[in-house]
């Protein structure tokens, strides 16, 4: 029972009480003063009222409460009854009976309705309980889902991004941006690739979180070096924790980090790079995020493979195969945009046409394989002597050419003779025997007359076919 109730109850209790003592006041003072018929007839008020009574305590507080009103009204009642000797005074007692027989039997049924209400009400609590554990689960499947979700979108993007880029440094930083961003705890990502010709690894792309900003970042370390090795992946949750490394031993190997994940770049089973996630806390990674790492690395490296072969491809329909030199159609092409777009002046551009002597004899006397060394190596030669500016090329067969811009004429001539030297001087050496070669030049310059390049080739050929007719190894200038 709350305050209220418990006041309104103690209310009754008081009312019952001064009722009480008013009877029994009337019992006492009726024999003197009153007439008895009167007297009678205020019991009767009275105990009507204590009915009353009884029943609204019934009715507000339930059986307990009217119990309690009805055991004092009884005393009371009896006490009267057995002063006053009045036979409506016994009905009122077949009454208190009535009432307290309904109060019962009304509770009775109200408390096996209220018990069968109980037992419904925990049934759905119970059931209440369990759909908000589902709802809750739901909750975090969904949760899981939709951060899976984005995951997947992301990766999808990339894999249509990745698939339009034929540029390896594109490719390079989408893969480094792509896995830094969707695997958003790292400090640091670094893509490397495998340099082909060099045989190590060269960090292509890179990224970095403003807190490793002032962090030095160099070459691959022993952990790059070990998955590229081992073509598995890594997962180091704190470096100076972890059981396979000692850190004491290799704290100042590497850089600035405590977790770490990375995994190999493989394409057809050769790994042609590694990419890696740092952080500069432990425990930051978990396998979910080296698996999203591993699915982004085999992406990347199918795309790295596309776009070698692409470059590949590129860099063999301008260059030639056996010698590396550009193919006469793209020296032609490099020279003419080199006439055209340069402030040099028209008699700063010079061009060689050179032609190995007697090479036919040669590739007769010592074989066809030995003719192609011979090649290859005066190629490297013209690429050597020639500068960086130089646009050399294999002209066709035994001819090459060499396209000199921000060169005179005198310039041309000088370096073609020192380019002849030293292909006369150079000895291949087959069965233990010595050979060599010689070439002859014809030196060609951009003039008011020689404007373009057919001309200049043409120039240039003619001076060549002089200086073949004039004894060969040597350089005619035209
Ligand atoms: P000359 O001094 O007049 O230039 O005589 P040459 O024998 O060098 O000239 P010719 O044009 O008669 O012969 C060119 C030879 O170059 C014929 C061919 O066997 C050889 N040759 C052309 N291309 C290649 C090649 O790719 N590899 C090899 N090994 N030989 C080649
Ligand atoms: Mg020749
Ligand atoms: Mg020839």
């Amino acid at each position: 029972m709350n305050n209220k109730k418990i006041y309104v109850f103690n209310i009754f209790l008081f009312s019952l009480a001064v009722l009480t003592i008013l009877l029994l006041l009337v019992r006492f003072l009726g024999d003197i003063y009153i007439d008895r018929a009167y007297y009678l007839r205020l019991i009767n008020a009275t105990i009507f009222f204590l009915n009353l009574i009884i029943l609204t305590a019934w009715l507000f507080f339930g059986v307990v409460a009217s119990v309690i009103c009805l055991t004092i009204g009884l005393i009371f009642t009896l006490l009267t009854a057995a002063i006053a000797k009045s036979p409506i005074i016994n009905m009122h007692l077949i009454l208190f009976g009535l009432v307290m027989v309904s109060a019962f039997y009304y509770d009775k049924k109200s408390n096996a309705s209220m018990g069968l209400q109980q037992a419904d009400l925990e049934d759905i609590e119970e059931e209440l309980n369990l759909l908000n554990d589902e709802r809750l689960q739901n909750q975090l499947q969904l949760k899981a889902l939709e951060k899976s979700l984005s995951r997947f979108s992301i990766l999808k993007d990339i894999t249509e991004k990745l698939s339009s880029s034929l540029s390896l440094a594109e490719v390079a930083n989408l893969v480094a941006k792509n896995s830094f961003s969707i695997i958003s705890k790292a400090d640091c990502c670094l893509l490397y690739l495998i340099d082909e010709k060099k045989h190590n690894l060269i960090l292509t792309s890179m990224r970095k979180s403003q807190e490793f900003k002032g962090f030095k970042i160099e070459g691959a370390d022993l952990f790059d070096v070990r998955v590229l090795k081992k073509k598995q992946p890594l997962i180091i949750q704190d470096i100076r924790k972890d059981y396979r490394f000692d850190y004491e031993v290799i704290k100042g190997k590497t850089r600035e980090f405590r977790s770490l994940i990375s995994t190999p770049l493989i394409s057809e089973d050769r790994a042609i790079g590694v990419i890696r996630l740092d952080a500069l806390n432990a425990e930051i990674f978990n396998s979910e995020d080296l698996r999203i790492l591993n699915i982004i690395a085999n992406l990347g490296a199918v795309a790295v493979e596309n776009a070698h072969l692409y470059e590949r491809t590129e860099e063999l329909a301008v260059t030639d195969g056996l010698t590396g030199c550009y193919v006469q159609r793209y020296m032609r092409q490099l020279l003419t945009e080199e006439i055209k777009s340069t402030a040099e002046p028209n008699n700063k551009i010079s061009f060689l046409m050179i032609d190995i002597d007697h090479f036919k004899k040669y590739n007769d006397s010592y074989g066809h394989i030995a003719g192609d060394i011979v090649l290859k190596t005066t190629a490297k030669i013209f690429l050597k002597m020639a500068g960086s500016r130089a646009i050399v090329a294999r002209y066709g067969g035994e001819e090459f050419a060499i396209g000199l811009p921000g060169t005179s004429k005198k310039e041309a001539a000088d370096l073609a003779e020192k380019i002849r030297k030293q292909v006369e001087e150079r000895i291949f050496y087959l069965r233990r025997e010595k050979t060599n070669v010689s070439i002859s030049i014809g030196v060609a310059t951009i003039t008011d007359e020689v404007k373009d390049v057919n001309r200049l080739i043409a120039v240039a050929d003619k001076a060549l076919y002089e200086a073949k007719g004039t004894g060969r190894n040597k350089v005619c200038i035209s």
